[in-house]
Parts: structure tokens; sequence; C-alpha cells
């Protein structure tokens, strides 16, 4: 396998080492030289055991000392949430970023760890792919008497996440964050235009028809059922699709879209029964109260992330659907096992 800049996808220039979890929170979770189980794959009854120092990708330097400021700008963010501190948008449309980050660093990084087990040809990076799709992100309290520390990264060990890194979790201490970002997953909740049909054509290509333009915002993401969180923002962005569109000069997307010309949409939450866009991106995101019959344990929040996996996958007509169907049964073992787990996590 040749070595590949995480962040540009060209072979490393000055080649340095980018730890894909930074040091940062590797601190702020525990022992930063603690071996760890990492990846548990449970299908395969096997643990995927290292340091967690040691989980690195290869990358320029060049191109890891640009990212640098972005790890440094999203640490507050992070440990306000853990304090549950209200965040504003801004800083949730940064974490956004930094989860986009972090899922590309974790799929690559599973690309060399598994010894490229899905047989794929990566071209998506982190320069290509942060903040260029669909994307959307839940975060958790995870209620426990004991403080409780630890860092954990969930659906990163599946085949489905080879062949789409779509979505994964991620738990530091005491909250819980599902993400999720993929080819038009929220546009259809959020009002914006969405083609009912997404063909996978040659060479990672889309052909994408029918396409519906409701401007009426809805919960339902692209077949994934959310459970309720205490925040759940969503931002539609067009980015990264070259299809030929009027849309953009719909007085609905004039009101809704923080840039037009790069088709980025603001930033959308989840409130009480609804979605409602956010024109101050400056206010405090407030959050819900999750209680009564809406606290779950954790393995149900888990499974989720595992649900949204086959949930974005089934979306995309492909060539290589048999293998896909397979996948989408192997994923369903795992949101079997976490439907019933009930311990905490360490
Ligand atoms: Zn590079």
């Amino acid at each position: 396998m040749n070595k590949i800049c995480v962040f540009c996808g060209n072979p490393p220039e000055n080649k340095n080492k980018e730890h894909v979890l930074p040091q940062w929170l590797l601190k702020m979770t525990g022992n930063p030289n603690r071996v760890v189980k990492f990846g548990n794959n449970y299908l395969e009854g096997k643990e995927i055991i290292f340091s967690w120092k040691k989980f690195t990708v290869p990358s320029c330097t060049k191109c890891n000392d640009k990212y640098a400021k972005l790890e440094g700008e999203v640490r507050p963010i992070i440990e306000k949430l853990c304090d549950k501190t209200e965040i504003n948008s801004n800083e949730a449309i940064k974490l956004l970023d930094w989860l986009d980050k972090v899922r590309i660093g974790l799929w690559i990084n599973y690309y060399y760890l598994e010894k490229n087990k899905a047989q794929i040809n990566p071209r998506m990076f982190i320069e290509n792919r942060m903040g260029r799709k669909d994307r959307f992100m839940q975060v958790q309290f995870l209620e426990s008497n004991k403080k409780s520390d630890g860092l954990n990264a969930f659906g990163v060990e599946t085949l489905s996440f080879q062949f789409n890194p779509s979505c994964f979790g991620l738990r530091i201490n005491n909250i819980l964050i599902l993400n999720g970002s993929n080819d038009f997953i929220i546009s259809e909740n959020c009002g914006f235009p969405f083609p009912k049909k997404i063909e996978s054509v040659e060479n990672g290509m889309l052909s994408l028809k029918d396409w519906e333009y409701n401007r009426t915002v809805s919960k339902k993401i692209s077949g994934l059922k959310l459970l309720k969180g205490v925040l759940t923002v969503l931002q539609p962005i067009h980015t990264e699709m070259n299809y030929e569109t009027n849309y953009f000069n719909d007085s609905y997307l004039i009101q809704n879209c923080i840039d037009r010309e790069k088709r980025i949409g603001t930033l959308f939450r989840f409130a009480d029964d609804g979605v409602i866009p956010i024109y101050d991106l400056n206010a405090e995101l407030y959050f819900e109260s999750v209680k009564g019959k809406d606290i779950k344990i954790i393995g149900e929040l888990i499974a989720k992330v595992y649900e949204g996996q086959n949930a974005f996958l089934s979306k995309v007509i492909s060539g290589k659907e048999e293998t896909f169907e397979k996948t989408i049964e192997l994923n369903k073992k795992h949101i079997e096992f976490y439907k019933e787990y009930h311990k905490n996590f360490a």
C-alpha cells in the first residue's frame, strides 16, 4: 500500500505523522500513553489493541501545520460541552468541520490498519471532504453517578464505514457525539432541493435524478430516526455536488444559505417538535431537555451509529449491491449487540 497524506491525498511531502485523535483529546480523557482496546470487532471476535499515541496516519508537514489551528479552536468547544455549557452556532459549525476531519482521518487510519479490507481506492481526503456535503451532529449527555473519563470511537471498524465513512460516534468522557455526513442526507428535512434517486456510476461519480424541492422542514433524516438529544444541529451543503441548478436564486435558499456561491446552507437545529433555521450564528444554542421516556441506555444511543450507516448506504444505488447488502446485514448484528448493552465504557 502506498503511503498517502491524509489531508491532500498525495505522497507525503516532508513526511510527518498526524494524530487522528489529537494529543489534547487523549490528555483530556486519561493517560495519553494508555493502551486501549480500540474498534472491538465483535463479529470476528477479535480486539484491536494498541496505544492511542501510536494511532497516526501519514501526512505532509505543511498539511499537518495547516490544520493545527482548527485543533486549537475546537478544544474549548469540546470542553464547554463536557461541562454542559452551551455553545453558539459558529462553534457548532467549527465542531462539524472537526468531526469531518476526524471521521475521514479514522477512515484512512482503518484503511491502513486493516490492510484495505474493503478493496477501495480512497479519493476522499480531509482537504477535499471537510465541509463539502450535508452533515449533522447530535450531542448526548451520558448520565453517570461517578465521573467517567474515556475516549471511544464507534462505527469506524465496520466494513460499511470502509465503503462509505458516513456516520460515526465519539464518546468523550461524559458526552457522546453522533456525527453523519453524506450526499443530501439532510437536504430534504431542511427544505433544500434533493434528488430522490442517487446512483453511483464510474470513478466515484454520482448520477442525480428525480429532483424535489419542497421548502418544508421535517425531522426525518434520510431513513434514520434519531433519538432525542440535548443538541441536534444540521447543515445542508451542496459544494461537492456540481449539478446544474437555478435553485440557489430562489428566495428560500437566499434566506437560508450562509454562502450561496459555494452552496452552503445555514445551521438548522431540532427544537421541540420541529426543525428551525438559525440566523444569528453568535447566539447560544440552548440544550433540549432529555427526560422520562427519552432517556436511553448508552448502547441504544450507540446503535444509532450503525443504523445511520445502513440508512445512508441503502440510499445509493450501486453496482456493488450484493456486497452492500452483506455489509448491511453485518451492521444489523452490531445494532442487536448494542441495543442490549448496558455497561459503561472506559
Ligand atoms: Zn499533504
